[in-house]
């Protein structure tokens, strides 16, 4: 069996990527500017996931609120899909029966691979916002 010598790899600056020739080996960046810089990043990073997010929801909840104002209580995925509608983001998830139940704020439905339907806007909102979990 041939003898495998261990891999010395010099860190690099999780920054600028710049080789970090000293200091502890679990160093991460080269200095301090690239630290603050990084930090900075992934918070910005962070912001604007939320903000993205945030104005989703924002979408969705219009596009929801358009089926149900126009009177029906269901649509196919793919048509609100393709008017913008993020499946993935919602506000709340219950398991209600044998059924799936996912909200986005005031508006609740069901949904499958292939359509959102049972669109319902819930009458006298109440902001107790762990009732959900309580009553489980
Ligand atoms: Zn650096």
């Amino acid at each position: 069996m041939k003898y495998q010598r261990k891999l010395r790899l010099t860190p690099r600056c999780l920054h600028c990527g710049e080789k970090i020739r000293y200091g502890r080996t679990d160093k991460k960046y080269c200095c301090e500017d690239c630290r603050m810089e990084h930090n900075n990043a992934l918070a910005r990073d962070s912001r604007t996931f939320r903000r993205r997010v945030l104005s989703q929801l924002s979408s969705n909840y219009s596009l929801l609120s358009t089926v149900l104002q126009s009177g029906a209580d269901s649509v196919p995925l793919s048509d609100i899909v393709s008017m913008g509608f993020a499946p993935g983001i919602v506000t709340s998830y219950a398991r209600v029966g044998k059924h799936d139940e996912f909200g986005c704020f005031d508006i609740k439905y069901r949904m499958t691979a292939t359509k959102l339907y049972s669109m319902f806007k819930i009458q006298n909102v109440s902001l107790n916002l762990h009732a959900d979990i309580d009553s489980e």
